[in-house]
Formats: structure tokens, C-alpha cells, sequence
């Protein structure tokens, strides 16, 4: 299992335990997880069959615990091992085609109030801050991923359809999270890959472990990033400059031994010298050495002359 895996696994251990307290979010949470689960089968003669499936044993457990307090459904429970060589198991919960069935596809959006199918029917509960948590917190167990913090930041939502995919977005907005979004296979995927807008969308949905917990590898993954980078350009800059102070050794040994460097000016023969006794030095320690001394673009110019002479020799 690699740890991104077991970071979001973790999110959703953390999460599937939280039950909330106020009814309208039971039943929202229950709406965000249904539709994020749900599959329907249509039976004919307007009967709809509903399957919950997940490959998460707490999220299964969650999707029970709240079916029980918000819902009459009858429902069976399955454990099913996945095809070919995948170890993993999936948890379906199987709803028969009954009246309250319908109640259920209408509280997550999949027929609406006059019991046609829809992509997405608002509910009145949604204007508030609590129950858009919940069902945020729902639609996460059920289809949401995130990488673990010490990988790049991504944290992702799916579903299948455009306007469930708008409606979630403008959920995640409500609490400043902008979410963009991407089409993979059959699927619509919001997704953010700010740490910051991540650790606010895990606090907004009461994963307060998981929040701290990102917190934390993030600090220090930053301040690992900003001393490398630092050394980093410490480094390049080092290269560079010795690179450059080897190149002039080598044209003011060619001048030299063309004879060049006795007719040039008293402060160039100087700088020249100066050089060949110091090839580590910097420019401007160089210029600090010259009597008089110069500045840092005075022995810059004094060098270039140097350089432009001896490329003259060809
Ligand atoms: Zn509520």
C-alpha cells in the first residue's frame, strides 16, 4: 500500500467516525455519500434498484450507520471479493426497489421531486454552512481521494454527472475553495492542489486529525525546499564564477605568451596579475586588491578589456 493510499484511507477512517449532530446533516452527509456510491438499476415498470459500493470497510460501515438513522430502507449487505488478482475487497450495499428506495434517490439528487431522473436536484438544506459540510463530507467518503502531504498536493472529488460536478464546485466555493475541473474515463474530477486550500477543505469537513497531521509534514517539507533551493543557487553562483575566473586565467596566459600583456595599460597588467596570483578570488575581491582599488564593475570593465584583447589574438 504506498502512503498516499493510506493518507486518504486514513482521511476516511478519521471522517467515518463523525456523525453529526443536527438531522439536516445526517440526511446531507447520507445525499453526498449515496450519490457519490450509487448506482441505479432500473427494474422496469418504474422500479429502481440502488447499489452502494465501496472498497472502504468504514466507509461502508458509515453508509449503514446513517441509511439506519435517516432512512427506512431494507437493504443487504455484501462483501465481495474484486475480480482477477486485485486482494481488495468490496463492500456493496444492495437496496431493492421499495417507496422508501424513492425517498432515498430523491434526498441524493438522482430523480427529482416529481420523481423524474435528474443529474441534480437542489435541496433547501444545502443553504446552509452545516449541511453543505456534511454533504461535502459525504460526496469525500464516497469518491474523494487525497495524496499524502509529503507528495505533490492533490486532493480530489468525482462524480459522474456535469451538474452534480457544478453543484459540488459551487459547495466548495462557499467555503473558498476553488476547485477546478477535469474529465477522466466517464468521470468529472474537481480537484485543488493548494496545500492551503486542502487543509481548509479537511478542516471545513472535520478531519481535524488529518489536518494536523498535513500541517505538519507540509512545515517541513517547505523549509527542506527553501534551504535546497538556497544552496542550490549558492552553488550554481560558486560554479559560475569559477568557470569565469578560469577562463581569464587562461586568456591572460595566452597573452602572455604572445607578448600582448606588456603593451597594455598599467592598470590592466595589474588586474592581469593580480589574476594569475589570486584564480579563486572574485571580481570584486580582485578590485579591492588594486592600487588604487576599484569597484566590482571597475575590474568587471578592466577584465573585459583583457578578455576582448585576447580574443583578438585569435
Ligand atoms: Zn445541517
Amino acid at each position: 500500500m504506498s502512503d498516499e493510499v493510506s493518507f486518504s484511507a486514513m482521511v476516511k477512517a478519521e471522517l467515518a467516525l463523525l456523525t453529526p449532530e443536527l438531522p439536516c446533516c445526517q440526511r446531507m452527509e447520507l445525499a453526498g455519500l449515496v450519490r457519490a456510491l450509487g448506482r441505479l438499476e432500473l427494474q422496469g415498470r418504474g422500479r429502481v434498484a440502488l447499489t452502494l459500493s465501496t472498497d472502504s470497510a468504514p466507509v461502508s460501515r458509515k453508509a449503514i450507520r446513517l441509511l439506519k438513522r435517516v432512512s427506512a430502507v431494507e437493504y443487504k449487505v455484501m462483501v465481495m471479493r474484486r475480480r482477477k488478482l486485485r486482494k481488495n475487497l468490496v463492500y456493496r450495499i444492495h437496496i431493492p426497489p421499495q417507496p422508501a428506495a424513492m425517498e432515498l434517490l430523491q434526498l441524493a439528487g438522482f430523480i427529482d421531486a416529481a420523481g423524474q431522473p435528474t443529474e441534480w436536484a437542489e435541496r433547501p438544506e444545502l443553504a446552509h454552512d452545516h449541511c453543505r459540510r456534511a454533504y461535502l463530507r459525504g460526496a469525500f467518503l464516497g469518491s474523494g481521494w487525497v495524496a499524502g502531504p509529503e507528495k505533490q498536493h492533490h486532493l480530489e472529488i468525482s462524480t459522474s454527472a456535469t451538474e452534480a460536478a457544478d453543484a459540488l464546485g459551487q459547495m466548495l466555493f462557499s467555503f473558498g475553495i476553488s476547485a477546478r475541473m477535469a474529465a477522466r474515463r466517464e468521470s468529472l474530477i474537481l480537484y485543488v492542489k493548494e496545500a492551503d486550500q486542502i487543509i481548509r477543505f479537511l478542516g471545513q469537513i472535520g478531519a481535524h486529525h488529518a489536518l494536523l497531521r498535513y500541517e505538519e509534514v507540509r512545515v517541513v517539507k517547505e523549509m527542506k525546499n527553501r534551504v535546497n533551493r538556497q544552496v542550490n543557487a549558492e552553488v550554481a553562483n560558486m560554479v559560475k564564477q569559477v568557470d569565469a575566473a578560469a577562463r581569464q586565467v587562461e586568456a591572460i596566459e595566452r597573452l602572455k605568451a604572445a607578448g600582448a600583456l606588456e603593451r597594455v595599460s598599467p592598470p590592466l597588467q595589474e588586474l592581469a596579475a593580480l589574476r594569475l596570483a589570486h584564480p579563486h578570488a572574485s571580481l570584486k575581491e580582485l578590485g579591492e586588491l588594486c592600487r588604487p582599488p576599484v569597484s566590482k564593475s571597475g575590474a568587471a570593465h578592466r577584465m573585459r578589456q583583457l578578455m576582448a584583447l585576447a580574443e583578438s589574438l585569435g
